[in-house]
């Protein structure tokens, strides 16, 4: 089998969200539903897309940070969005401190890279900010499709259950929070993890430093083409609102 990406745009658009529910997915993962009218043309076609969340600071400066819709339903007009908890960062203050009722502005998807085809099997490997993606990844899989998950939390607490029809194989990483940017705990797992034959896709999202060995060592070591790698650095550390595109 094989696959390619169509790159589709969606009508860029702002909309005012009201929070309707909060939860602990895990201890270190709370999602917010959000609801509003706006949200009966919402479009997200990839499951990697992200939207741009507008937070209104203290002195009144608005700053933006990338989110990835976790789940919609256009009928019922919600959207959840999943927030990996960590100490810093006014989106992560904001998600703390959300009660039902409040507003938040939201823009986009502005496009979603959509896969065309499909591959043989799919290795997702990610870190806490990766896990909304990936669980949509894995739950939007035709039935039948192999998928194997390799995400890093910090307990076993926090790791995350899937439903999905598709032939799923998870592994999971426990390091602590303080060496979320070091890549080798995934190194180690990668390297007693036997791949599928045939045409995979590999994607990637984690702390940049993680996420560029991890993509070199699966470009490299385990000679993946480069067309069949996609990697993001969804962070930085000690970066605010920063992230970073691994193009080939
Ligand atoms: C396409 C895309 C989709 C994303 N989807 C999600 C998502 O669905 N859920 C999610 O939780 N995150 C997601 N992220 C990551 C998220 O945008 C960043 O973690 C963001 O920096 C958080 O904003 P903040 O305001 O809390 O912190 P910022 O103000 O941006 O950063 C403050 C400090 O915290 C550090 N920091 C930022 N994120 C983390 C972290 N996760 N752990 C430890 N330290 C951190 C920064 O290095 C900086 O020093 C996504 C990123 C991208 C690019």
């Amino acid at each position: 089998m094989s696959f390619t990406f169509k790159r589709v745009m969606h009508e860029l658009r702002r909309r005012k969200l009201t929070v309707r529910a909060t939860q602990r997915v895990t201890p270190e993962m709370l999602r917010v539903t959000f609801a509003g009218d706006d949200l009966r043309n919402f479009t997200s076609a990839a499951p990697d897309d992200h939207i741009k969340l507008f937070i209104v600071q203290e002195n009144g400066d608005v700053v933006s940070r990338d989110y990835t819709p976790r789940r919609f339903d256009t009928g019922e007009r919600t959207l959840d969005v999943d927030f990996a908890l960590h100490d810093a960062g006014p989106a992560t203050r904001w998600a703390l401190a959300a009660k039902p009722g409040d507003t938040l502005e939201v823009g986009g998807p502005k496009g979603s890279r959509v896969m065309e085809g499909e591959p043989d099997w799919w290795l997702l490997v990610g870190d806490e900010t990766a896990l909304p993606a990936i669980g949509r990844t894995i739950e939007e899989a035709p039935a039948g499709t192999k998928v194997i998950s390799l995400a890093a939390v910090t307990s076993e607490a926090n790791e995350q259950h899937f439903e999905t029809r598709a032939q799923y194989e998870a592994h999971w990483v426990h390091r602590p929070a303080e060496r979320a940017d070091d890549p080798q705990p995934f190194l180690d797992a990668l390297a007693k993890l036997a791949l599928p034959e045939g045409d995979g896709f590999v994607w990637i999202a984690a702390e940049a430093h993680v996420t560029r060995a991890v993509r070199d060592y699966m470009r490299g070591e385990r000679k993946r083409p480069p067309s069949a790698v996609k990697a993001t650095g969804y962070w930085i550390k000690g970066r605010a609102d920063a992230s970073e595109k691994f193009e080939d």
